[in-house]
């Protein structure tokens, strides 16, 4: 690549970089997971390090968090706030230690201690005490300046506003954490990602009213400026702040060594998902405040400190219990419910186990220690079962053999393709008799590409369903408008919307209204071939009574399977009731007929045998783009044979016999004026 062009490639990733700062310090609403970001992050720094030429200033490198919003007046930090390394490796720490060897010019066997502290991952704030009263407190800003934040800490019942100890220096910047413990995070999930944004979200709103109403804490675990503080180290300082009254983290050490780094590293990780607090990482800082004037600083992180990070998409959790989704076709889903554990920035409290045959293949049980991996986009699922910390009492998980919504008793089909039995188990009760498959039916029928009731989403279902305001679909159409407008949420203004939006979609073509019916097997691709062929809602409806369902072989691309569904789809009484009252409510357009006047028009073909360089869903597909018709059997209504290589004999006799014209491939293809 020219200079050009990587220049241009860095400077396009900074613009993204600072873009995705803004909306994770500033608005707190990342734009990605942490793992994406610490990804760019890396790519910017391995380009600076091939090209000595790029240099931004607002390179990772460099730059700390993000500049002061205009929310709050701004003040300058008396020292500056920054950020920390990071370390994911036990060579990183190696690496990190010999450096630190290096600079101060000690000998390897010098043993350095270091104060090892859970990293909490909430929002740092600095708070001056001048003669023992909290003056100011500033967030973290970009590092030099920082936001007034003093009336919303001042909300916090964990910062003490007065400190009546003699040792207290007489000026201090008290610097640590803000944070919102995880079952305080729980009521705010809906509204953010993970804890770190809920408290920076809360923390930083601009009337300290709305602070005061979500459970902020404070632990403390440094200082900035100082004036009169009497102590030699870090882990001296940590037991002061507890005397003289802050927080702080009752998983600090004293370690030395990187193997013991480690071991407690381990412990921790294991412990995490048992804390109420998040965290992701450990921070180690050498303990000895001499040798940390000596290290000094960075562009924009300590020397003398590093963040060894949990992995970004591996974790160690819990099973606190298994539940059992039912989804709209029966399918039974077993999830794993466990306790909350930070995943990349995404705080992870379920994971899909798949199905029956994962969980025996893997002997997964409630109160099992397990790894959960979130990697990518995939769902997050157990990796592994750490058996060594398996509860004595613990028992084997019984996948139900009824289903948990209706009781009906679920099965594994057999699949005739892979002549065995399907590894999904389900609800062998059909549709709308079981309560569960009847919700996600209904969440089916409303959705974007069925439906697409504006407004009319798969919480409201849920809601709706469970006021007993919907029970099937044509209850979306008689909605009860005075009993919604009552309710908590809704209004005039809103309900009239709803109206609207639902009298909007009476309208729909058939195509549509097949797809959204939720018959399994038959997507929109299969819904419009299936839609074509009959052309109208009464044809497609009469098929309960002709059962004429072997015919719906002849539709090109629709195959065993899905005939069999939408056998068993007509043949419960439920869903002809609900297709009646639809058809009642709805206007279902017929299909607009395509060109009738093809080659073939008025003919209809059937093959028998091998045929040579062209399939016979081609052959069955140019037919019916030339007006013809393809049928299944051989009779009075067929007009001509097709035969390939090795035909069926029974059905060229019986064409015979009928005097059906026989052709051959190339016959055919003729009739298209085409040869083969
Ligand atoms: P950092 O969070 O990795 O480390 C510095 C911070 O650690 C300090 O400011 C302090 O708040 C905290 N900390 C907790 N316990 C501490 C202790 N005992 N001692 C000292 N500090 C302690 O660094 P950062 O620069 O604040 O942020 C980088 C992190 O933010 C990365 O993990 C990154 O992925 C994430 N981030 C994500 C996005 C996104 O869009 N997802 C955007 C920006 C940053």
């Amino acid at each position: 690549m020219k200079k050009k062009e990587i220049e241009l490639k860095y400077n396009k990733l900074i613009i993204l970089l600072k873009k995705y700062n803004k909306y994770y310090y500033e608005k707190s609403n990342p734009l990605v997971t942490d793992k994406e970001y610490d990804e760019l992050k890396k790519n910017i720094l391995s380009l600076e390090k091939k090209n000595i030429f790029l240099n931004s200033k607002d390179s990772p490198s460099k730059v700390v968090g993000f500049k002061p919003s205009k929310n709050f007046k701004k003040a300058l930090h008396r020292a500056p706030m920054l950020s920390l390394s990071n370390a994911f490796s036990e060579n990183d720490l190696l690496n990190f230690e010999k450096k630190i060897l290096n600079f101060l010019n000690k000998k390897n066997s010098f043993e350095l201690s270091y104060s090892a502290e859970p990293k909490i991952d909430g929002i740092s704030a600095s708070l001056t005490y001048k003669n023992g009263k909290l003056e100011k407190g500033l967030s973290r800003g970009d590092g030099k300046e920082g936001e007034d934040i003093t009336a919303n800490l001042l909300t916090i019942s964990d910062i003490p506003q007065e400190i009546p100890f003699n040792d207290f220096p007489e000026e201090i910047d008290i610097r640590g954490e803000i944070f919102i413990k995880n079952t305080d995070f729980e009521l705010l999930k809906d509204k953010f990602a993970n804890p770190r944004n809920a408290a920076s979200g809360s923390l930083r709103q601009k009337n300290p009213e709305d602070t005061k109403k979500i459970p902020l804490k404070f632990i403390a675990y440094t200082f900035g400026f100082e004036k009169g503080l009497n102590v030699d180290n870090q882990f001296e300082f940590l037991k002061k702040l507890d005397q003289w009254g802050f927080k702080t983290n009752p998983l600090n050490k004293l370690i030395s060594g990187i193997k013991n780094l480690i071991k407690n590293y381990e412990q921790i990780e294991k412990k995490r998902a048992n804390l109420d607090f998040d965290i992701d990482g450990i921070v180690y800082k050498i303990n000895d405040f001499v040798l940390q004037k000596r290290l000094g600083y960075v562009a924009n992180a300590p020397r003398w400190a590093v963040a060894h990070k949990f992995s970004s998409d591996k974790a160690i959790s819990e099973i606190l219990d298994i539940d059992i989704q039912i989804g709209r076709t029966g399918a039974l889903t077993p999830v794993a419910k466990i306790k909350p554990v930070n995943i990349g920035g995404v705080l992870v409290s379920n994971a899909t186990l798949h199905n029956e045959d994962e969980i025996k293949r893997k002997d997964i049980r409630v109160g099992d220690t397990v790894t959960v991996e979130r990697a990518g986009d995939v769902i997050p699922h157990i990796l592994s079962v750490d058996i060594s910390k398996r509860p004595k009492k613990s028992i084997k998980f019984l996948f139900p053999d009824k289903c948990p919504s209706c009781g009906s008793k679920t099965v594994k089909e057999f699949n005739s393709i892979t002549k065995k039995n399907d590894a999904v188990r389900r609800c062998s009760s059909e549709g709308y008799y079981c309560d569960k498959i009847s919700v996600e039916k209904l969440k089916h029928f409303v959705s974007k590409e069925a439906f697409n009731i504006d407004g009319f989403g798969k919480k409201i279902v849920e809601s709706f369903w469970e006021l007993n305001l919907i029970k099937f679909p044509q209850d979306i159409f008689n909605l009860d408008y005075d009993k919604i407008e009552k309710l908590e949420g809704w209004g005039t203004l809103s309900v009239e919307n709803l109206k609207y939006s639902i009298n909007d979609k009476k309208k729909i073509s058939l195509e549509k209204f097949i797809y959204s019916l939720g018959i399994r097997h038959i997507g929109l691709e299969n819904a419009k071939l299936i839609a074509r062929y009959f052309g109208s809602f009464l044809k497609f409806q009469e098929v309960s009574k002709t059962k004429k369902y072997k015919d719906l072989l002849n539709i090109d691309g629709i195959g065993e399977t899905q005939v069999s569904s939408i056998k068993n789809f007509f043949s419960n009484q439920l869903n002809i009731k609900v297709l009646d009252e639809l058809g009642k409510i709805l206007l279902i357009k017929n299909v607009v007929e395509r060109q009738k006047k093809g080659l073939l028009q008025n003919k209809s073909f059937l093959v028998t045998g091998k045929l040579n360089g062209i399939s016979r869903a081609e052959v069955k597909s140019l037919i019916e783009e030339n007006s013809g018709i393809t049928v299944s059997t051989v009779s009075k209504k067929l007009n001509f044979l097709i035969i390939g290589e090795k035909p069926t004999k029974r059905k060229v006799e019986s064409a015979k016999e009928l005097k059906i014209k026989i052709i051959s491939q190339d016959e055919f293809l003729k009739m298209l004026n085409k040869t083969s």
